[in-house]
């Protein structure tokens, strides 16, 4: 499979491409549409270390859009960031959870901008993996009297992966099976912790 668009590759000029190669994370890079145009081999051990395979090879080759893996708020939010980025040319760098349902994950992400606004490039350290604290997440049961929406929707957090719970204001909760298996009608957002943790400055604006 393709994993280099040639073009693409006088963008990295100022970068190390052997570093890029053998980092352990997933790096991808992108065009200024947010089109894939690289993909380091740690993206596709990631990809086989968490179930991805073959799905991942399959629909997220060369061109695909990294916009299309979120949607709604998120969507928004992410591609504010990433326009900010490449219009300022200021790294972006933050860190984001991606836990599993036993597993506690936190990861490392840089957004660098490339030369002349052509694109970014994206760079995922593991940080954190450990095994889930049960005295600080306790875990809950997938109840849908309590997560259920008047509309049948379950609306998950696309960082920490909670789930709004409908009977208790304010309350996100975390929710083991919904982790290991996303139902179809889980609609994702951001929780107010993460929102704000993420996205300081959308807060400050709105
Ligand atoms: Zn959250």
């Amino acid at each position: 499979m393709e994993r280099l668009d040639r073009a693409f590759e006088k963008l990295l000029r100022h970068h190390n491409f052997a570093f890029l190669e053998a980092h352990s994370g997933a790096i991808y890079g992108v065009w200024d549409n947010f089109r894939l145009a690289y993909l380091n081999p740690g993206w596709f051990r990631f990809a086989k270390e968490n179930d991805g395979e073959p799905r991942i090879s399959k629909e997220w080759g060369l061109g695909r859009s990294i916009l299309d893996c979120v949607s709604g708020d998120v969507k928004v939010l992410y591609q504010t960031k990433l326009n900010a980025c490449l219009n300022t040319s200021e790294v972006w760098s933050h860190q984001y959870e991606c836990s599993s349902d036993t597993v506690y994950r936190c990861f490392h992400q840089l957004v660098y901008p490339l030369v002349r606004r052509g694109g970014l490039i994206i760079v995922n350290s593991l940080v954190i993996e450990e095994l889930h604290d049960p005295s600080k997440r306790q875990a809950m049961a997938a109840d849908e009297s309590v997560y259920i929406d008047e509309n049948g929707f379950i609306c998950q957090c696309a960082y920490c992966r909670r789930v709004k719970n409908y009977s208790v204001a304010e309350r996100w909760d975390w929710v083991p099976e919904w982790v290991r298996r996303c139902p179809d009608n889980t609609s994702h957002t951001f929780c107010p912790a993460c929102f704000a943790h993420y996205f300081p400055m959308a807060t400050t604006d709105a």
